[in-house]
């Protein structure tokens, strides 16, 4: 066959921890939570499975979830949606991406999005006949230079993909980047998709700037999250998107004929559990201290720690410690040293060299003691 996507390999984060697993490493690398989802939210889904909820879910979701998804927008952010028409339950916030990217980008549209980026943004974009322009951030700070953004924009420029909490570099938009991003697309015709994945994981009393508090960007934007993320279940490939009615209708229409409809019982359980607000509202701190709780046993080792915002990851640099290219560097810290990480070079298309690690700390005590006992001997 000719490949539709030539250049695309496997991702890093199956790379990255198949390599763990084969030399018994501690996996830092892919983003996952290594300890247990709530068991009150197990014995919901137990429970859902029980009393029949087995067969199909409508096909844009539950409406009972869609009406929970709503209400905790609404009360977060002040952005309303419609469940009915302007909010569906996805199999994960890959699947969403993937299912806006296919809804809205023709042959030749220009899509502008910010290097690193998690992964798989491009592969979309190509398969749609679209065209990636990227604009590189560069450590320690990743800040988005918004005039360099305006250089990029022309009649073909379709889209902007944002995400925030941002994966892997854990900066987050402020009110001055909303303020930019703002003026900049006024006038034009432009859409947002905006990966919210990470929004529950926001330190140090930020807020989230999420596009449902802005009328205006609310208006042009698919906004995508994930459950996996947020409740520490990412096997469950659970997540949701929300987006005004012109825009879901088309999102729907390509949904349908993707997955049709996303797992019955985990969407009753969710809905149910999503109630207790208390479910997410005690994420930032929860995250917070574990990130301060790496932070601090990595004071004294030769990386240097990159600020972090949000998200459950932490990048650093190694300066001190060797030359290598951070992909060179990753694997030989699984192998020999047995912490696995990722190379942050993975989410540039370019293939300059890069020396950032990416650390996901969204670890059981126990293991971030392990992986930094081992990390202070490099
Ligand atoms: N976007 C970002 C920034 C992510 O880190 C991830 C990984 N969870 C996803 C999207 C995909 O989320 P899901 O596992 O729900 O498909
Ligand atoms: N989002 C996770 C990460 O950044 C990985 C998800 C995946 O493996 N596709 O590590």
């Amino acid at each position: 066959v000719i490949s539709k996507l030539p250049q695309t390999g496997t991702t890093i984060f199956t790379t990255m921890s198949a390599l763990a697993n084969e030399h018994g490493a501690i996996n830092l690398s892919q983003g996952f939570p290594d300890f247990e989802c709530s068991p009150g939210l197990v014995e919901l889904v137990n429970k859902a499975m029980r009393d029949g909820h087995n067969q199909y879910a409508p096909m844009a979701g539950l409406p009972a979830l869609r009406e929970q998804i709503a209400l905790k927008t609404e009360k977060l952010y002040g952005g309303v949606y419609n469940p009915d028409t302007e909010i569906t339950v996805t199999a994960g916030a890959t699947q969403a991406i993937f299912t806006a990217i296919s809804a809205v980008i023709h042959p030749n549209d220009e899509v502008i999005m910010f290097e690193p980026a998690y992964d798989c943004y491009a592969p979309a974009i190509k398969l749609m006949g679209g065209v990636v322009k990227s604009l590189e951030l560069e450590p320690p700070n990743y800040r988005i230079a918004w005039d360099m953004v305006k250089r990029l924009i022309n009649n073909k420029t379709k889209m902007i993909i944002l995400n925030s909490p941002h994966n892997p570099t854990a900066t987050i938009l402020t009110k001055e980047d909303i303020g930019e991003l703002s003026a900049l697309i006024k006038n034009q015709d432009i859409l947002i998709l905006s990966d919210e994945v990470y929004e529950h994981l926001v330190f140090d009393g930020q807020e989230h700037q999420s596009m449902a508090r802005y009328p205006e960007l609310q208006q042009r934007s698919f906004i995508v999250s994930s459950f996996g993320k947020t409740f520490h279940a990412t096997g469950w490939k659970m997540g949701y998107c929300l987006a005004p009615a012109y825009l879901m209708q088309e999102f729907r229409k390509i949904h349908q004929f993707l997955v049709f409809s996303v797992n019955t019982p985990l969407q009753h359980a969710i809905a149910e559990y999503l109630k207790d607000e208390n479910t997410y509202l005690s994420l930032p701190g929860f995250f917070q201290e574990k990130r301060d709780y790496f932070r601090k046993g990595m004071e004294n080792s030769r990386f240097t720690l990159l600020p972090c915002a949000g998200s459950y990851f932490q990048s650093a640099t190694y300066e001190a410690i060797t030359n290598e290219k951070d992909s060179d560097f990753a694997i030989r810290l699984t192998r020999e040293i047995g912490v696995a990480a990722i190379p942050v070079s993975a989410f540039y298309r370019a293939s300059t060299e890069r020396r950032v690690l990416r650390f996901c700390f969204a670890k059981m005590q126990e293991t971030i003691d392990k992986a930094v006992e081992r990390l202070l001997t490099v």
